[in-house]
Formats: C-alpha cells, structure tokens, sequence
C-alpha cells in the first residue's frame, strides 16, 4: 500500500508539472492566435478578436489562475482551441471573453455594446452553463446533457464550453484533490459524453484520457506504459501488414493513405473494468485506417483489402451509406490476420475523417462573413448538412430522434429544489411537475414558488427553472387542473383522486344513511347478517357493499329503502320510508335527501303516501293512489317505496280540490268565511262555468295536514250552494 501510496505521488507530481507547463497552461499568444484566425477569417474579423482579446485582457487585468499564469492565459487558450476548429469570428470573440462577466467587473451588456448583441448571447448563456453545475446530481448526467443543450440553443454555446472544460481539463493537476476530482467524475459524465454526441471524437479523446489521469494516476500510467511496450512488440508486424495492405490499395489505382491507429488509454481501461477483459485480450487486434479521396474508392478499397485478408462476415458495417446518429461515416471491416490475431480496418475519405476527429465543429465550417440569415442558428446549419451527407440513408430513426431530442428539444428541464432534474414535454404546468415528482405530492399541491417567487399553478414552465411545490396534507386536485396539465400522469392520476374522491364522500354519506336508517330498528350495519348483506346487494344489481353504500350516498337509493330490504324479516312494521320536513324546506332530516312532493296529487301531512327516487328531484312523495303511480311502478317497481309521515311539521301543504257549485255569487265569500274558520287559506281559484246554473272550481289550498283539510273539505261540502268537493289529482 504504502508503495502504491508513493507511486501515486510520484504520477501527481508529474501531472501537476505537465499542467502548468506552458505549452499546456498558455499555449497561445494573441499574435499566433490571430495569425491563424486570419488564415480563414476576413481581416475586419481579424481585427474585432484582437479588440476582444485586449477587452478580456483589461477585465482579468491583476488576476492569475492556480498555475500561477496570468487569468488572460485561459481564455486565450480557449480561443485557439476554436481557432483550430476554424470556428466563426463570433464564436472565438465570445471564448475570449467567457470568463469576463462571470469574474470580473465587466457585464453583459458593456460586451453587447462593444462586440454585438450576438456575442452577448454567447457569452451569457456560457456563463449560465457554468452554473448549472451547482446543482447537479450524479445519477442525471443523461438529462444534463439535455439539459446544456437546451440551454444552449446555440451550437456554439456548448462549442465554447467544451473548449472551456478541455483547457480547464487540461490545467487540472494543479488543483486540490477534491476539486480535482469533482471535476474530472464530471468530465466523464457529461462533457465526454457530450463531445462524442457531438461527433468530437478528438475532443472526447482528450476529456477521458485526462479525466482518466487525474482521478487514476497510478493506473493510467501503468496502461499507458503497457500500451507503449505492446505497440513496439507489434511495431514490425504492424508494418508487414499496413504495408501489404497499402500496396494492394495503391496497385489497384486507389490514392489512399494507410496507417495504424492506437486506442485511447480511457477506452483499454474501460473495457478491462466493465467488461473484465484482460489487457492482452482487448490489445490482441490491429487497427489500420484507409483514408481515400472519393466515397466511390471507399468501396474499392474494401474490396482490394478483403481480397488481401479475409473479412469476418458479420463484422462489417457500412457507415458510409448510413451515417451514425453523429454524422460519423466510414466503412468498419475486421480481417483475420497473421497468427489469427484480428485485423480492424477503417475506411474513410479525408472529409469524412476530418468529421469523426471533430464532428459538429467541423459541420460549422463558414466564416460568418454573411452567407444565410443571421438568425439561422449554427445547429441548424449543422442539421442540414448533415442531412445532406446522408441523404440516400434510409429509415435511421435514431438520427431523426437525436436532434429532436438534443437540438430541437420540445422538452423543458426544472430543477427540484433539491437540484433533481425533471424531463417534461414543454408547456408543462407546475401541477405536471409536481405528479412527475411523485403522485402524493401532485394530490395535496397547493401553490408552487418557480425561482422561489410565488406563481400560479398554471404557468408555463420553463428548463432551467427551479419549482418548489407547497402541499397540504388536506388538499385535493381540483377539477380546474385538467384545463392546463397536458402530461398523461397528471391528467390520469387528477381524474383518479377526482372519482376517488367523490366515492369516498358518497359511500361515506351512504354508510350514514344507512345507518341511520338501520338505527330505528335498533341496529348498524356492522351487526347486519353477512349472507342477507350481500344477497340484497346483489339483488339490487350491485357488485359490492361499498357500491351499495356509494349508490345511497349519490341519491340513487335512499337508505331507508335499503335499510327496509335488509331487515323486512325482521320488522315487519318497518316498511315506510320516513318523510320528516323540517324548516329547511323539503329536507329529510333524517336522511339528508331532498324531498319534494308530486304536483300530480299533492300530498299534504297525514296522507298515506308512498314515493320513488328520481335524479333530478329526489325523494319524490306521492299520495296512495295517484294515478300516475301506475305508470312509475310498471317502470321501476322497486323503486317505488312505502313512506310515511314523521314528527309534524312547521310548513303548509298545498292542496288541489275540485268543486261543483251553483253559480251563485255568494259562494266566494262563502269560502273565505270556511277558510278562516278553519285556519287555512286559498292560494288559487279557478271558476269554469258552462252555463248560469252550474260552477267548476279548480281551488288551491294551504293546509297544515290532513287533519285540517279534511275540517275543511267537510265545511266546504256544507255550504248550501256546493254540490260536491273532492281532493284531485292533476
Ligand atoms: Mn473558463
């Protein structure tokens, strides 16, 4: 261990020299670098980077970076790192000036004003891209990458930042361990990643191979030396071949270039850790690469070299025609070699390999000196050529979802405030983010803070935002949510608590009823024989218990009915439902459901009365023998329930009587005397009279019961000039 411990040491040091090198640390003056910007940049651009280089130089004047160079010394190297992708004008203004509002004194809008409000952007949404960091979570770096794209917009944006981390890869050594390796854990998780999504292979190269030293010192030297004394032991047997095989190519008319390839030390020690290879086993195969002039000679190529070595016939792909989600195009074949060791061949035109080393940056080769609309975005121009380079590539689907999901994103991504990112389709509302954070928290949301600033639940939201959802342990979805949720976990999971919610009530309305009802015969539901229980609810057409009770609870039965079925053996006197008014006019106390009473016969206190339940109206009472009672029990005989009355109410009854009187003209005071006399009173009178001798009179009466009404009619029926008076149905 303690070996180990000193060895690891003794890499550090090394490491931490190479870092603060200055080949390494600040590899570029202005003028080298504006020397090799002018080589594709028109002078007037030439002279706007120099002007930016001296703005950052001002701003970081004083400041000095951990290898003890002077701050400009970064940024610099940013820019030639883009200079060497023959990157835009704009794109190498805004690397030199990453760091300036971020760092110093300087803002974004001083760098709008001097260098354009595209440079500004640039700058900006860099700086943004830093701080999305602080609160990232390891097991997201997938959606972080989404989520840089996102942010970006601009291509060049995450071009700038990717130079940034290699330069700050780079200098790593130099820093304190635990920052060392933050960094580096985050490099292989994101960046990396990133830059082969990108088609940057170099780049990528780079990013692992040094996240790779820094977190492994030890490790990565002892690959590197084993991969160096592997590749002089197969130095003259990788000649014998490379040279056979360019002697074919070339004899048969084809230019090509061919030569030998490593593998990077990041990819051996990956493939040894998760695929528990040995060294020798990943290292026990050749790798050449043919580089040709025409797509045509490619196929040539392969040709000439199968005719060389014989191809494993499953082992060849044809990137060419069908490029890889990247833009990556070349043709993969595996040979057997001398010694059966395998040989891989790459075949690829020069462009196309100049794309695998840089991929996205090699796609965004203008100049910015005018072609195409400004606002045409350098993704998109990337887009279309590389739709071009595949154009006759049929059916790649994973192409076509890559931008979608990578450039074009109809996704938002939100921060939880515990910095846990969320995917949503865009135009998701708080509420989406809440039930994609768990069901319980969506259920009792109450408001949402977006950025800790209160905001309706309805807002739309947007990648970057940060949303707190306040709950409440009592709260429930709103119907009102389904207007603007539009991911299919909310929409489902609201209407689930919605119809939860509403049954939980009704059964739990229903169960009261019932027991109420239950409680005249002395008894609950709980002591109820369990067979009889569920033969009634099955007789009733129901599946279960706590249907029933929710069929009761919702009005579609009442209680006292119910109550009746499960105890008609018992009780035989326990046959009515009771109709009990109190003042709040036409409630069953006692039941809690709507009584209305049917205009067809008007009952009054004190009639026999039987009633059925009727959706819109209730517990409807009609008189016994109401005509149209005939016509509801063939309908719904079940339904039709005896009633009766309870207690005596506060309220007046209208009743109908109909009447035959002589015409006389004293009848009408005649009435008013027997209305006072008995204490009720006439609402309405309706006088027919075919001829002078004979009346029909249609009078509506208030009453108080039966009782009452009957006086009356009796007194009516004594007054000389009425013939006869009855109770009518309508
Ligand atoms: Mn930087």
């Amino acid at each position: 261990m303690q070996a180990a411990a000193t060895s690891e040491s003794y890499f550090q040091t090394q490491l931490r020299a190479r870092a603060s090198n200055d080949a390494v640390a600040a590899p570029s003056g202005i003028d080298h670098l504006v020397n090799a910007a002018a080589k594709y940049l028109p002078k007037p651009q030439v002279t706007r980077i120099r002007k930016a280089y001296e703005f950052a130089q001002a701003a970081h004047a004083g400041q000095a970076r951990f290898t003890g160079h002077p701050y400009i010394t970064h940024p610099l190297a940013v820019a030639s790192i883009l200079v060497e992708m023959r990157l835009d004008d704009k794109c190498i203004i805004a690397a030199l000036l990453h760091d300036v509002v971020e760092d110093t004194s300087a803002t974004q809008s001083a760098v709008s004003r001097h260098f354009g409000r595209e440079v500004g952007y640039l700058v900006d949404a860099v700086s943004k891209l830093g701080n999305i960091h602080k609160s990232h979570h390891e097991a997201q770096a997938e959606n972080l990458q989404k989520m840089i794209f996102a942010m970006a917009r601009d291509i060049r944006v995450v071009l700038v930042k990717m130079a940034d981390r290699l330069h700050n890869m780079r200098t790593l050594a130099v820093l304190p361990h635990e920052k060392r390796r933050r960094i580096a854990n985050e490099t292989l998780e994101i960046y990396a990643p990133l830059a082969r999504r990108l088609g940057m292979h170099e780049v990528m190269v780079e990013l692992e191979d040094l996240s790779f030293e820094n977190l492994y010192p030890l490790r990565s030297a002892c690959v590197r030396r084993a991969r160096t004394k592997f590749a002089l032991n197969r130095k003259f047997v990788l000649k014998k071949i490379t040279d056979r095989i360019a002697k074919a190519v070339h004899g048969a008319n084809i230019e090509a270039e061919v030569f030998g390839r490593e593998k990077h030390l990041y990819s051996i020690y990956r493939k040894m850790k998760d695929r528990h290879k040995s060294f020798r086993e990943i290292m026990d195969v050749y790798g050449l690469r043919v580089i040709v002039r025409s797509v045509d000679d490619c196929y040539r190529a392969l040709g000439v070299v199968h005719g060389v070595y014989k191809p494993f016939t499953d082992r060849f792909k044809d990137y060419v025609a069908i490029p890889k989600s990247n833009g990556y195009q070349s043709l993969h074949t595996t040979l057997f070699g001398l010694d059966s060791i395998p040989i891989e061949v790459q075949i690829r035109t020069r462009e196309m390999d100049d794309v695998a080393s840089h991929g996205v940056a090699r796609h965004t080769k203008y100049t910015g000196s005018g072609t195409g609309s400004p606002r045409e975005s350098l993704s998109e121009r990337w887009l279309q050529e590389v739709l071009e380079l595949r154009k006759d590539a049929k059916g790649n689907h994973d192409f076509v979802e890559f931008f979608k999901t990578y450039l074009f994103p109809d996704e938002v991504y939100v921060f939880s405030p515990d910095g846990d990112i969320y995917t949503l389709p865009s135009g998701s509302s708080p509420v989406d983010f809440a039930y994609a954070v768990h069901t319980d928290i969506g259920n009792t949301c109450v408001a949402c803070r977006i950025d800790r600033n209160l905001a309706p639940l309805n807002t739309r939201l947007e990648t970057g935002q940060t949303v707190n959802i306040i709950t409440a342990k009592s709260a429930s979805p709103s119907p009102d949510w389904l207007n603007y949720v539009i991911t299919n976990k909310a929409r489902s999971s609201i209407r689930q608590a919605l119809r939860a919610n509403q049954r939980s009530a009704a059964i739990a309305l229903g169960t009261k009823l019932l027991n109420q009802s239950l409680a005249h015969a002395s008894t609950h539901i709980r002591n109820l024989d369990f067979r009889r229980l569920r033969r009634v609810v099955r007789g009733l057409g129901f599946r279960s218990v706590k249907d029933l009770l929710a069929a009761i609870g919702r009005g579609e039965h009442t209680g006292y009915a119910v109550a009746n079925r499960l105890l008609a053996h018992k009780d035989p006197d326990f046959s009515a439902v009771p109709v009990e008014i109190d003042e709040a006019v036409g409630i069953s106390q006692r039941d809690h459901v709507i009584i209305s009473f049917a205009r067809c016969c008007s009952p009054v206190h004190g009639d026999p009365i039987v009633g059925h339940v009727s959706h819109q109206r209730g517990f409807v009472v009609h008189r016994e023998g109401c005509p149209n009672l005939v016509e509801i029990r063939k309908r719904a005989a079940d339904e039709l329930t005896p009633a009766k009355w309870v207690g005596m109410p506060d309220q007046e009854f209208q009743a109908s009587l109909k009447l035959e009187a002589a015409n006389d003209s004293n009848a009408l005071s005649d009435f008013a005397s027997v209305m006072r006399q008995v204490g009720a009173s006439i609402k309405s009178l309706k006088v027919e009279s075919d001829d002078d001798e004979q009346a029909l009179i249609d009078m509506e009466v208030s009453v108080r019961g039966l009782a009452q009404l009957n006086r009356l009619v009796r007194r009516i029926a004594a007054i000389p000039s009425v013939r006869e008076v009855r109770r009518a149905f309508r």
